[in-house]
């Protein structure tokens, strides 16, 4: 199944992308468990390594299983092309590669998930790159910080650790303007809930380790190309628009048009930075797709359920979480996500850092991890955990202050959660 644009969400999340095995008919997609395949002969290898020919060669750069996945996820996103990789960081790095260059800059949102606020402001200048950080609700703001070196506006649809919407409508006209390409991180909301795409995204990037795998069993990261951006409708994109030295001068956006960006992440991305995913990986992620609709829907219904009694609670001081009618951001659910505002969001708890600390150490049924999106509902204190490394200013500019608990709301029996809750949140209170 490959070009079926009229099946629904959860027809495609089950059938896109695969087939049966043209060798044995297996109805469920093998793990292609080879590092390599045999060539026809010596001028099929030739043809596939000069890009003539699209076709397996070594598994450092494509494999049957990781195919798949990617026509998935593509699919899901409405995007032309995909490419799967070893973790959401990896396809961070991968995305902004072809674009970034010494003394380019990426304009980013101050809310974004700590580890990428880590890899944004720290590890990136090593390339000569650099990030500016911005409120992404402030857009004179996000206007002024894009200048001449900037290649690319990067944000998140429902930004971890919860409880804020981006106005992708109003930051991706602003990226047009400029003749940058918006990336956005769809992690927290899955393309179940946001298509950024269609809110004018040129890249999606995921972390597949969250909930489209679903059950924290592997790490995995994607980037979806809309295969909308003109790359060659300026010079500031050398790597897709000029030509390739490594390729004997071929131009990737001349040769492959909408798939560019695709192409060059396969074949310079995967080739030369070697973020590979997995067969293993591939499969886990594929299996757990195959129910995305279903756990998101009990993702989002337990979330608002649990969010409401805990603002409800004398230990808490707040709940952001953007499907409560108390949020700011509440009214942007219906454009932006409109089957929910995702099962991630944070607490604030009255007596501070040390009420959390003992909050999180009382939990029974929610396990204190540095993971989100599983079927199983977790926390974490940010402050002292996945946030750690930035200031205080960074963390409550994140939303991740001291005072703050995250929550990843599973798809356990609602009821059961809130009594997991309250007992620690007494405990906490006590
Ligand atoms: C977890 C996460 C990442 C990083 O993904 P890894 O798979 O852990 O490398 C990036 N963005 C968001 C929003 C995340 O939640």
């Amino acid at each position: 199944m490959t070009d079926a644009p009229s099946y629904g969400f959860d027809t495609l999340q089950i059938h896109a992308g695969s087939r049966p095995d043209p060798a044995t008919g297996a109805r469920q997609t093998p793990i292609y468990q080879t590092t390599a395949y045999v060539f026809r002969d010596a001028d099929h290898a030739a043809a596939l390594f000069n890009l003539q020919e699209v076709g397996y060669i070594y598994s450092r750069l494509t494999n049957p299983t990781v195919a798949v996945l990617q026509e998935r996820i593509a699919t899901l996103e409405g995007g032309v092309g995909a490419v799967c990789c070893s973790s959401g960081h990896a396809a961070q790095i991968m995305a902004l590669f072809p674009l970034m260059a010494p003394g380019r800059n990426v304009v980013a949102s101050t809310r974004l998930y700590g580890g990428t606020v880590t890899q944004f402001s720290q590890t990136i200048k090593r390339f000569g790159w650099s990030a500016k950080f911005v409120d992404f609700d402030d857009l004179d703001a996000v206007k002024a910080a894009i200048d001449d070196d900037t290649r690319a506006v990067f944000c998140e649809s429902i930004a971890n650790p919860g409880g804020y919407i981006t106005d992708l409508d109003a930051i991706s006209a602003i990226a047009d303007a400029a003749g940058v390409p918006l990336i956005v991180d769809n992690t927290s909301a899955t393309p179940y809930l946001c298509r950024p795409i269609e809110h004018g995204a040129t890249l999606v990037v995921h972390s597949t380790t969250k909930y489209l795998t679903g059950n924290g069993t592997v790490t995995g990261g994607a980037i979806v190309d809309s295969g909308k951006f003109d790359w060659s409708a300026s010079d500031k994109f050398p790597s897709l628009s000029a030509p390739e030295p490594a390729y004997h001068g071929l131009k990737f956006h001349e040769t492959f048009g909408p798939l560019a960006f695709t192409f060059h992440g396969i074949a310079i991305g995967l080739r030369d930075l070697g973020m590979t995913m997995n067969p293993q990986a591939a499969h886990y992620t594929l299996m757990g797709i195959e129910t995305l609709s279903l756990r998101m829907q009990r993702h989002v219904e337990n979330a608002v359920t649990v969010a409401s009694w805990l603002e409800t609670h004398p230990a808490v001081d707040y709940v952001t979480y953007a499907g409560l009618p108390s949020s700011p951001y509440n009214h942007r659910v219906a454009a932006i996500c409109p089957k929910g505002a995702g099962g991630l969001f944070t607490v604030a708890l009255k007596g501070g850092y040390d009420a959390c600390v003992k909050f999180v150490d009382s939990l029974e049924l929610f396990s204190h991890v540095a993971n989100l999106g599983d079927t199983r509902s977790l926390v974490i204190h940010s402050a002292s955990t996945t946030h750690r490394q930035l200031s205080e200013a960074q963390q409550v500019a994140a939303g991740a202050g001291p005072n703050v608990v995250r929550i990843s709301i599973g798809i356990e029996n609602a009821d059961d959660l809130i009594a997991d809750l309250n007992q620690a949140l007494n405990k906490a209170s006590a």
